[in-house]
């Protein structure tokens, strides 16, 4: 007898299941999917224990004859194709038939259904692949899909299931976003009884993305007016009227403006033809768009919808549908990022920053450096004359002939090798014992002649005899020190300072609060809550009483004594709940303490722009000189650049 055989039916259910239901939220998107299919208005998911308990999805679509019901759980049975041909141009989000047979085959599921048709409805039961029931049922339009148990015979995919918080986590990213892509539509999404999102219809785009993410988060959004692109392709061989076929791109939603910062893609949600998709074709795009207008290894929040020709774009790419494949996929991106790099351009010029040269450290979730920015559209110009330009680099600056500038040479005092902090702060290397030489510069220019103690060491130990000079621009501290002049920015070395006082305040177990005249309520999104649910305990600790305040608003009623205002506080608390949930669950718990006390101290730090005098000058230097890590701030940018004394002695041809 051979050794092949055609595995069973059940066998390659479960196989199928494998690539399709991954976890509770990949179950939650199929069946969402056929909601939307079904032409539901109308969507309702529930869910207990993260999915694993129980899923169910009520909706109010066109629901399932009863042959059709049961047929819904064979292999490969669809009602959304029905040749080759319709592959080539899917319309709908479903097309495998694999969903219900692969998920059925996994759990225990109950499909209630009526459709308008049929006088009564369909209640059919399945455990494990094995229908156990089918009967009439009195039952309402629509259908409700509950799957309970998810993967009770499947152990090994049971086993890599994350928390609770983190399954729910992937469900309600999931019907955000599928709410965002259907504003005319009602969705909710409840969790042991809570509910965490209900939004009802509304009439576009822009009135959803208030709805989901609330106007501060609106207000940081540049609406892309829908833009369209016609791509002219050459006359098929086989056409008779030689003409060429026009294919019709349209891309609408909306961009957050470059001041707007992320560490990762997770606010980049991308539809195509109304699918949720992820696709780097189209990161590549947006990426491109916000070249040179973001740092790199930041990026924005966007929500884009591009529809075309079904034909113009291969869904059949993945089981899980989230990949997709475009027939002019040059074209495609090429059209994406202009389309968004124009809008960008047009809501505001872009800020040019006189950074170094030197590798552009990263920043945070964006605050500092968009303040930055944002700052320094308030700047003044100074006179020409006055201008600097730092430049790291060891050549000179190329400076137009016309325009008298400034070109300082200045080094990069970059943190010591291990920039890490989780490591035991860095001692600065100590300064080298011997005296340091005494340089008599031959007085050749007849002023004076220049004396100088010239280390070229990097030693942040220097920073103890920092003696202020002035500010620049009211944002950078000028200061003296035996090996050159240093530029000292006064909002990082402040966030430093902040940083360190706050992460030992919280170690020490010593944190202070101050109660809050009128306790704070802030309402938060279903993502939110579920952050919240995670680290309430570690905020507190951190000085931020809060208490629940109705299903989805906490009411905050202390706050870190450092934070002066409460907006302050909002910002960031909003800030910490920000972090994605995935990020959250891999963080140590050092590393959120780092994470909380970096976002506190940026908020608190005094602010560029901001005028300082020489005592506040003395007290900001003296304190940066006591922390463990003066080098760089909690996001790692540089805290002071230092124009060395031999740098100097050299530009004046002194040595
Ligand atoms: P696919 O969506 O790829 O067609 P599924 O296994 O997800 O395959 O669903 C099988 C069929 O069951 C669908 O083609 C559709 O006809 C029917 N169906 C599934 N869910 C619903 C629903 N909520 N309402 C109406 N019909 C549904
Ligand atoms: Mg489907």
């Amino acid at each position: 007898m051979g050794r092949i055989r055609i595995l069973p039916d059940a066998v390659a259910n479960q196989i199928a299941a494998g690539e399709v239901v991954e976890r509770p939220a990949s179950a939650v998107k199929e069946l969402l999917e056929n909601s939307l299919d079904a032409g539901s208005t109308h969507i309702r998911v529930e869910v207990e224990s993260g999915g694993r308990r129980l899923l169910r999805l009520i909706d109010n679509g066109c629901g399932m004859l009863r042959d059709d019901a049961m047929l819904a759980f064979e292999r490969h049975a669809t009602s959304k194709l029905s040749s080759v041909k319709d592959l080539n141009a899917i319309a709908t989000l479903g097309f495998r038939g694999e969903a219900l047979p692969s998920i059925a085959s996994v759990s225990r599921l109950t499909l209630e259904t009526h459709a308008e048709e049929e006088q009564t409805g369909t209640r059919i039961e399945i455990a494990g692949g094995k229908m156990l029931k089918c009967e009439e049922a009195a039952l309402g339009p629509g259908t409700t899909i509950t799957v309970r148990d998810l993967f009770f015979n499947v152990p090994a995919r049971k086993k890599f299931l994350r928390s609770d918080q983190t399954e729910l986590a992937h469900i309600a990213q999931l019907c955000t976003h599928y709410s965002l892509a259907h504003p005319e539509k009602t969705f909710e999404l409840r969790h042991d009884g809570r509910e965490l999102l209900h939004v009802t219809p509304v009439a576009g785009l822009r009135d959803r993305v208030f709805q989901v993410f609330g106007s501060q988060v609106l207000d940081e959004l540049v609406e892309l007016d829908a833009k369209e692109k016609e791509l002219r392709l050459p006359p098929a061989y086989d056409s008779t009227d030689g003409e060429p076929e026009v294919r019709v791109f349209l891309l609408r939603g909306f961009i957050s403006r470059p001041q707007i910062q992320k560490m990762n893609r997770n606010s980049i949600f991308l539809f195509v033809n109304g699918r949720l998709i992820r696709d780097k074709l189209l990161l590549h795009a947006i990426s491109s768009a916000y070249h040179n207008l973001m740092p790199p290894a930041c990026y924005p929040f966007a929500l884009l919808f591009l529809d075309c020709d079904a034909e113009e774009v291969d869904v059949n790419v993945h089981p899980s549908k989230t990949e997709v494949r475009f027939r002019h996929s040059s074209m495609v991106h090429d059209f994406v990022r202009d389309v968004i790099r124009e809008k960008l351009v047009e809501s505001r010029p872009v800020s040019n920053l006189p950074l170094p040269n030197s590798p552009r450290p990263q920043p945070a979730a964006g605050l500092p450096f968009s303040e930055f920015t944002q700052s320094l559209e308030n700047f003044q110009p100074p006179p020409e004359s006055a201008r600097f330009e730092f430049n790291a680099a060891p050549e000179p600056a190329a400076t137009g002939a016309e325009l008298p500038q400034f070109t300082v040479h200045g080094s990069y005092i970059a943190p010591p090798q291990a920039p890490s902090e989780h490591h035991s702060p860095q001692p600065a290397p100590a300064m080298p014992s011997a005296p340091p030489s005494r340089l008599k510069v031959p007085d050749t220019h007849g002023d004076f002649p220049v004396t100088a103690s010239y280390e070229p060491s990097a030693s942040m130990d220097v920073l103890t005899d920092l003696r202020p000079l002035g500010q620049l621009h009211e944002s950078f501290i000028i200061a003296a020190a035996r090996d050159g002049l240093w530029i000292v920015d006064q909002h990082v070395a402040h966030e430093r300072i902040l940083f360190e006082k706050v992460l030992k305040a919280r170690t020490a177990g010593k944190v202070e609060r101050q109660q809050l005249l009128i306790p704070l309520v802030l309402e938060l999104s279903a993502e939110q809550l579920i952050d919240y649910a995670r680290i309430g305990d570690e905020l507190a600790a951190n000085g931020f009483d809060t208490e629940p305040f109705g299903p989805r608003s906490i009411a905050v009623q202390a706050a870190p004594a450092a934070i002066g205002s409460p907006v302050a506080v909002e910002k960031i608390l909003f800030e910490i709940l920000e972090i994605p949930e995935y990020e959250l669950r891999q963080m140590s718990v050092d590393d959120l303490r780092r994470n909380i006390a970096a976002t506190i101290a940026c908020r608190a730090a005094i602010k560029i722009n901001m005028r300082l005098d020489m005592r506040k000058m003395e007290w900001l230097l003296a304190e940066l000189a006591a922390t463990d890590y003066p080098m760089a701030c909690p996001h790692g940018r540089p805290i002071a650049l230092r124009y060395g004394t031999r740098d100097i002695l050299r530009g004046f041809h002194r040595i």
